[in-house]
C-alpha cells in the first residue's frame, strides 16, 4: 500500500494526456497534439554544440552540489540585464528543472499544515507539491474580467496566521496572464505587511508578447526581493524542456536548504546540461527573440480563430504559449450519443470526434475552461482548430435534458468496525448515559424499525443514517410508549473514541459509537434481531443470497470470492426465479417445512455489481446511495488506473465501479417489477459454495456433513487468501461469535443455532457446490429447474 501522502495526489494529467496522444499517433492515429507544454523548436544550435563539447571533453562527472560556478555567474549576470536584479552565487541554485527547484524550495520552506496561496487557474504541480509536504494549498480563484489577476483583496482576504507562502506564475500556465509591474506593487503592499514569502515562477519571463512591459516580483524594492525566491530555467526561452536545467534565485539562507535537500535527492544536475545552459544563458540571445516572435504569431492567430465561434469566450493572453478559452456553454449538449458534462467531458469529446488532445481545465482548477498550447507549427494549429471548431459545431443541445443528481451522501467512516457482542449491564448503562448526553435534542433523530416482527429503535445523531434506516425497514408502531425490543443508539462526534459497536444481550442495547456509514449499522441491527428473536421466537437466520422459484426457495451460501453473486444474478436471468433476498433470510420452522422471509424493504447492495449487471447503473441513478465516488483520486479501482479507462476522464459525474465501499439503497420492484420479486418462500436448497479447479460441481451433503461446514464457515477447500476470516454458519451479523469468556457465554447460543440448523437440514437438501467449475445452469439442473 502506497503512502497516505501519495495517496493524495494523481498523475500530472498533462503528461497524462501527452502520453495518451502520442501512443494514438504510435498506433497510427491522426492526432493534432495541443496539449504539450514545451516549444515545438530544435535547441538552437550554439546551444547543442556545447552540450557536445562538455561530453567531448570529459565533463560527464559530478559537479558542485548546487551548480557549476561558471553557471550561477550567468545566471546573476541574466537576472541583471532582465530585471535589474543583483544576487550572489550564494544566493543562487540551479537544478534539475524548475520542477525541481520548486519541489526543493516547497520542501525548505513549508512546515506540515502551513498554508501557500496558490491563485487559479494554477499550474498542475503546485497544489500536489504543496500536497507532498504536507502543507495546505490555499486555492484562490481569480476571475475571468480580472483577466485572471489575482486581485490585491483576494489576496489579503486569504491570508491567515498559517499562511507561509504566496505562489506567483507570471505568466501564467494555463492562462497566459501576465501582471504589470503597477499590479504587482498592489500584491506586494499585502506582503509587506504579512510574514511571509512568495515563490515568482517566472518560467515564461522571457515569453511575452504587444510589447508588454515584463517585471520580475523580487525587482519591487529590497524589502520585497528578501521575501521572494524566483524560479526560472532553461526549458521555455530557449527550447530547451528535456536538457532540465532549472534554478531558483532568493535569500541565501532558503537556498543553502534547497542545496541540503537537493544533495539527498538529485546531486547536482546534469554536467553536459548545465555547460549548454552556460551557453544558453551567457551566449546570443536573437534566438529567444526569434522564438517569441513566432509564438505571437501563432497566439493572434488562435485566438482569431477562437474569438470567432460562438459560445465560446476567450482571454487573450500576454505570455507564455497557451490559451484557455471557457467552453463552459457548450457543458449539457450532446454529439451522437455523447453528452458533455465537464473540461474532462471536453476532452475526451475532442480527443475521440475531433482528435485533438487538449488539457481539462479542472486540471488547473477551472472546470469551465480548456487549455490549447500553440507550441506546435502553424499547420498543426489550422488543422486542429478546423478540427474544434467543427466538433464543437456539432454540439447540439440534449434531446432529453437528463439532469438528475445523484443523491449520494459521502461518510466520514466506510468500513465497519469489530463489535464487541457481550457488553456488560454495568458498562451499558455508562455507555447509554455517554450516548444520550451527546445526542441532545437538537440534532437527534427516533425512529422504530419492524425487522421480522422485532422491533428495533434507531436512536441517532446522523440524519444519513436516519434517512437510511427509514428507507431500508418497514415501519413499526411509533407511540411515545411503545417500548422497542431493543434500542440501537448510532452516535457520531464523540470525542476521543475510535469507530466501535458494542451490544449488551440482557437489556438488547446496540451501540454505533462514532461511524457515520449505514453498513454497520445495518449489521448490528440485523445481529440483534437475530439475537432477540433466536431467544424469544425460536427463529434464526440463513445468511445468503436466496432467491425463489414456485414456493420454494434456494440459497447460495458462501464467503466472499466464491462468485456468489455472479451465480444469484445469472440464476435471476431464468424468470422461473424471483429474487427473494440478497443477503439474509429469516427462517422459521412450520410443520414439515422452514419458512423463508426476506426483512428488508430494500437491497443494500454495494454499487459495484454494475460489473455484473450494467443494468443496475440506472436503478443506482435515482436510489439513495452512498460513498459512490465522484473523484478520481477516490477511486480505489487498479484496473481502471491501469488501463487508464475512467468514466471519470470521460466527463462522467461518478463511478459505481470505484469503490467497494460504495452502496446503494435499491427497490427490488425495481429490478424485475412485483413479480420478479418474493418476499417469502419454503427454503427447500441449500448451496455452500467453493471455489477451485478440481473439485467435483455438485456433491451432495449428508445433513451431519453440512451441519459441521455450516457451523464452522468455512467450505472445505476454501482458497484463505480470496475469503474473508470464517465467520460461524457464515454469517457476519450474527453477534454469537465472540472469543474466550464470551465464546463460553454464547455457547449456548452455538447449541442453539446448531440445533436449529440440524432441524432445517432434514427439510432442505444441501449440496457443496464448486463455482469454479460449474455456473447458474448446473444449480438449476440440480434442482430440477
Ligand atoms: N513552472 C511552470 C509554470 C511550468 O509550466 C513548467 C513546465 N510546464 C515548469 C515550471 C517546469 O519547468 P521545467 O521543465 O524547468 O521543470
Amino acid at each position: 500500500m502506497t503512502s497516505d501522502t501519495v495517496n493524495k495526489i494523481g498523475t500530472s494529467p498533462t503528461l497524462k494526456i501527452s502520453s495518451k496522444a502520442k501512443a494514438m499517433k504510435a498506433a497510427g492515429i491522426d492526432v493534432i497534439d495541443l496539449s504539450v507544454g514545451e516549444p515545438d523548436f530544435a535547441t538552437p544550435e550554439n546551444i547543442k554544440t556545447a552540450g557536445i563539447k562538455a561530453i567531448e571533453q570529459n565533463f560527464t562527472k559530478y559537479t558542485e552540489n548546487e551548480g557549476i560556478p561558471a553557471l550561477k555567474a550567468a545566471i546573476v549576470q541574466r537576472l541583471k540585464e532582465d530585471h535589474g536584479l543583483t544576487y550572489v552565487p550564494s544566493e543562487v541554485i540551479v537544478s534539475s528543472g524548475a520542477k525541481s527547484s520548486l519541489f526543493h524550495l516547497i520542501m525548505a520552506l513549508v512546515n506540515e499544515g502551513e498554508e501557500v496561496i496558490i491563485p487559479a487557474p494554477y499550474w498542475v504541480t503546485y497544489p500536489e507539491a504543496v500536497n507532498l509536504v504536507k502543507g495546505k494549498p490555499v486555492i484562490v480563484p481569480t476571475k475571468e474580467e480580472n483577466g485572471f489577476l489575482l486581485q490585491p483583496d483576494e489576496l489579503k482576504a486569504a491570508v491567515s496566521p498559517a499562511t507561509k507562502v504566496l505562489l506567483l506564475n507570471n505568466p501564467s500556465n494555463p492562462t497566459g496572464a501576465t501582471y504589470t509591474k503597477k499590479q504587482l506593487e498592489a500584491l506586494a503592499e499585502v506582503i509587506r505587511g504579512e510574514d511571509m514569502y512568495v515563490i515568482s515562477d517566472e518560467i515564461y519571463a522571457k515569453l511575452i508578447y504587444d510589447d508588454f512591459e515584463y517585471a520580475s516580483f523580487a525587482s519591487l524594492g529590497e524589502e520585497i526581493k528578501k521575501k521572494t525566491i524566483i524560479v526560472n530555467g532553461v526549458s521555455k526561452s530557449y527550447s530547451m524542456t528535456g536538457w532540465r536545467i532549472g534554478y531558483a534565485a532568493g535569500p541565501a539562507d532558503i537556498i543553502s536548504g534547497m542545496g541540503k535537500i537537493q544533495s539527498h535527492t538529485t546531486s547536482n544536475p546534469c554536467s553536459i546540461s548545465q555547460k549548454a545552459s552556460l551557453e544558453a544563458l551567457a551566449g546570443p540571445q536573437h534566438e529567444v527573440a526569434r522564438m517569441t516572435a513566432e509564438f505571437q504569431r501563432r497566439r493572434n492567430y488562435v485566438f482569431q480563430r477562437l474569438q470567432t465561434v460562438p459560445g465560446l469566450s476567450c482571454f487573450k493572453p500576454q505570455g507564455a504559449f497557451y490559451v484557455f478559452p471557457n467552453v463552459a456553454s457548450f457543458y449539457g449538449k450532446e454529439s451522437g450519443g455523447m453528452r458533455l458534462r465537464n473540461s474532462y467531458g471536453m476532452a475526451y469529446y475532442l480527443l475521440k470526434e475531433a482528435r485533438v488532445a487538449i488539457v481539462p481545465g479542472d486540471a488547473f482548477g477551472d472546470d469551465n475552461c480548456i487549455r490549447l498550447s500553440y507550441a506546435t507549427s502553424m499547420a498543426n494549429l489550422e488543422k486542429g482548430l478546423d478540427r474544434i471548431v467543427q466538433a464543437l459545431r456539432e454540439l447540439k443541445p440534449a434531446k432529453k435534458a437528463k439532469t438528475f443528481i445523484l443523491g449520494n451522501t459521502t461518510t466520514r467512516v466506510r468500513k465497519s468496525g469489530p463489535v464487541e457482542p457481550n457488553l456488560s449491564l454495568k458498562m451499558r448503562d455508562a455507555l447509554a448515559a455517554e450516548m444520550d448526553a451527546h445526542l441532545g435534542f437538537a440534532n437527534y433523530f427516533e425512529w422504530n424499525a419492524n425487522i421480522n416482527g422485532v422491533v428495533i429503535q434507531l436512536r441517532t445523531n446522523v440524519a444519513h443514517l436516519n434517512d437510511f434506516w427509514m428507507d431500508n425497514w418497514y415501519p413499526a408502531q411509533l407511540e411515545p410508549d411503545f417500548k422497542p425490543h431493543g434500542i440501537l443508539y448510532a452516535v457520531d462526534g464523540i470525542p476521543g473514541r475510535e469507530p466501535r459497536a458494542f451490544y449488551n444481550p440482557e437489556t438488547h442495547t446496540g451501540f454505533l459509537v462514532n461511524a457515520d456509514n449505514y453498513g454497520p449499522v445495518r449489521s448490528l441491527a440485523l445481529g440483534m434481531v437475530l439475537d432477540i428473536s433466536e431467544t424469544m421466537l425460536g427463529t434464526h437466520a440463513l445468511r445468503g443470497m436466496s432467491a425463489e422459484t414456485g414456493g420454494e426457495v434456494l440459497a447460495l451460501v458462501g464467503p466472499p470470492g466464491t462468485k456468489k453473486t455472479e451465480l444469484f444474478f445469472e440464476l435471476l436471468k431464468d424468470k422461473q426465479f424471483r429474487l427473494h433476498s440478497s443477503e439474509l433470510a429469516f427462517i422459521r420452522q412450520s410443520g414439515s417445512g422452514a419458512q423463508a422471509d426476506c426483512p428488508e424493504r430494500k437491497l443494500f447492495l454495494p454499487t459495484n455489481t454494475v460489473e455484473l449487471l450494467p443494468g443496475l447503473a440506472a436503478l443506482f441513478d435515482h436510489s439513495k446511495c452512498e460513498n459512490v465516488i465522484g473523484h478520481k483520486e477516490n477511486c480505489q479501482d487498479a484496473e481502471c488506473q491501469r488501463l487508464d479507462d475512467c468514466r471519470l476522464d470521460r466527463g462522467s459525474a461518478y463511478c459505481y465501479k470505484a469503490s467497494k465501499e460504495a452502496h446503494g439503497l435499491l427497490d427490488p420492484n425495481w429490478l424485475a417489477g412485483p413479480a420478479g420479486f418474493a418476499r417469502r418462500g419454503t427454503l427447500r436448497w441449500i448451496f455452500l459454495l467453493r471455489l477451485d479447479s478440481t473439485s467435483p460441481a455438485v456433491v451432495k451433503l449428508e445433513p451431519k456433513e453440512a451441519l459441521r461446514i455450516l457451523s464452522l464457515g468455512e467450505a472445505p477447500g476454501t482458497n484463505r487468501s480470496l475469503t474473508a476470516k470464517a465467520q460461524p454458519f457464515f454469517n457476519p451479523h450474527w453477534l454469537g461469535a465472540g472469543r474466550g469468556e464470551a465464546a463460553m457465554a454464547n455457547a449456548g447460543r452455538l447449541e442453539s443455532q446448531k440445533a436449529f440448523f440440524g432441524r432445517l437440514l432434514e427439510v432442505a437438501k444441501c449440496y457443496l457446490f464448486n463455482s469454479g467449475v460449474a455456473g447458474a445452469d448446473k444449480i438449476k439442473e440440480t434442482v430440477g429447474k
